[in-house]
């Protein structure tokens, strides 16, 4: 038994049954779920990580890129 799960539906009718297909495009792997009932699709894909860099605890600066001026 999975718990933690919550079910995905069809966002246009609402069924609960997908075809699962793979798409192998460098650099990711993409899956496309295609509902049973009314063909929609969907596709997932990773999306790429981003970094992000906040102000700490008493701090008057952070992290920055040094550019060189001219
Ligand atoms: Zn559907």
């Amino acid at each position: 038994m999975m718990t933690n799960l919550e079910p995905m539906a069809c966002g246009n009718c609402g069924h609960g049954l997908f075809r699962m297909y793979s798409a192998q495009r460098e650099p990711s792997l993409k899956l496309v779920a295609q509902c049973n009932k009314c063909r929609s699709t969907s596709i997932i894909e990773p999306a790429p990580a981003a970094l992000q860099i906040e102000f700490g605890e008493h701090s008057d600066g952070r992290l920055c890129c040094m550019r060189p001026t001219g």
